[in-house]
């Protein structure tokens, strides 16, 4: 297991803001992950870094999941794949078109690992992570014991699980198994998907062809982290009740609202944010994407600090004029903890 010393979190988080961490250790190793979790105190757990904003210096131990392994657990006409931690869940999605397996393809270009994603249940283009689902093995914090999740164990929300609940910051996830299929049911109803594949002509579109129309959108419309730092959407779209979503429309007609659980309507951020104003805008090195408002970006040099107090400000204007109270789905990492 590799240790870095005073470690650049610049370099392990895609919002690229400038942090350190007093020890960071790359985990390859099952058995040394075990040995990590019963004597290092209060590790942090890491895999792409794609979802979190380091506040300040981290003077705590990180684990960076790097284990890695694809396999068939079960073959058939719904197999299951087990998935070790470190994998990066892009190149898994292309392992199962590979393997001309479906389930997966509207997920394509997520960034991160896939010991990463049962934690908010990893969604796009009307699919989550809960939907090819089966299993996942943890090892607990402190004592190295193994348990084994199954789905409804995981009790996955939107944006959502028990590790983000009732289990937060007590287990690392070491490997999922997910059911996938050779009999494919295409979502292409979300989105731009159906207007890309009628603009190239494509009238039976396979699991591929969904694949290359969500990464064409995501490319258009998305920053890509190596570019322009950002961790994707910073605040989780607010799920409010139908009461209240009626109140609010009375006042600003055209507010979108998409169907939640029964009497709860999830109003997209992206729209609260850009007609609060701040589309494009910019407070010192953070700024408020120019195409999706819902991103944060880091414009280069910006401290954690510098993104939050900008993340604060839209918060707040955005309850002054729509009464939501907007949260975030970024992961803060906060120095002082
Ligand atoms: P990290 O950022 O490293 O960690 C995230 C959280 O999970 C932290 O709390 C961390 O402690 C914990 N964690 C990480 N690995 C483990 C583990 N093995 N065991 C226990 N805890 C762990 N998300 C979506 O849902 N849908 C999208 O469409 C989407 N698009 C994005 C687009 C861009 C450009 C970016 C930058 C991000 C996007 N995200 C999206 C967010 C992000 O990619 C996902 O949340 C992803 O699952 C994070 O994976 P990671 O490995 O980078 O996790
Ligand atoms: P979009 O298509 O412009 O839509 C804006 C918002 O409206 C989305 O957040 C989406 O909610 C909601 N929405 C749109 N059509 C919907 C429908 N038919 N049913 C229910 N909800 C609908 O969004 P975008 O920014 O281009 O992102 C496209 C997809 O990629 C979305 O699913 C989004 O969640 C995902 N994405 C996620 C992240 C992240 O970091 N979490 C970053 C980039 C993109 P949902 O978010 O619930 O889908």
């Amino acid at each position: 297991m590799e240790l870095i010393n005073n470690a650049p979190l610049k370099a392990f988080t895609t919002f690229g803001v400038e942090a350190t961490c007093d020890h960071l250790y790359r985990v390859e190793d099952y058995d040394e992950l075990k040995l990590a979790v019963q004597y290092l105190e209060r590790p942090l757990i890491l895999g792409g870094g794609s979802n979190i904003l380091p506040i300040g210096d981290i003077h705590r131990n990180i684990l960076r999941m790097e284990m890695k392994g694809i396999y068939i657990l079960e073959d058939g006409d719904q197999p299951i794949i087990g998935v070790a931690a470190g994998e990066v869940w892009h190149d898994f999605v292309m392992w199962a078109l590979q393997h001309d397996l479906g389930g997966v393809e509207n997920l394509s270009l997520i960034p991160g690992t896939m010991g990463a994603a049962p934690m908010q249940n990893i969604g796009a283009y009307g699919v989550e992570l809960e939907s090819v689902f089966h299993s996942l093995q943890a090892v607990e914090i402190g004592t190295g014991n193994v348990r084994v999740f199954f789905k409804e164990e995981c009790r996955f929300g939107y944006r959502d699980s028990i590790f983000k609940k009732e289990v937060k910051d007590r287990y690392v996830i070491t490997g999922v198994n997910v059911r996938l299929t050779r009999d494919h049911q295409l979502n292409t109803t979300y989105g731009a998907i159906q207007d890309v594949l009628n603009v190239k002509g494509i009238s039976h579109p396979t699991i591929h062809d969904v694949s290359e129309a969500v990464i064409a959108i995501r490319q258009s419309k998305l920053p890509d982290p190596k570019m322009i730092g950002n961790a994707g959407s910073f605040f989780k779209n607010p799920v409010i009740t139908a009461d209240q979503y009626t109140l609010i429309k009375s006042a600003h007609p055209e507010l979108p609202g998409y169907p939640a659980e029964e009497g709860f309507v999830k109003v997209p951020a992206g729209w609260l944010i850009e007609q609060a104003g701040w589309k494009g805008k910019r407070k010192g090195n953070a700024g408020c994407y120019e195409k999706q408002a819902l991103v944060l970006v880091n414009h280069g040099g910006a401290r954690g600090e510098e993104i939050w107090s900008l993340a604060l400000d839209i918060i707040s204007s955005v309850k002054e004029k729509f009464h939501i109270e907007l949260s975030p789905e970024v992961n803060l990492w906060n120095g002082e903890l």
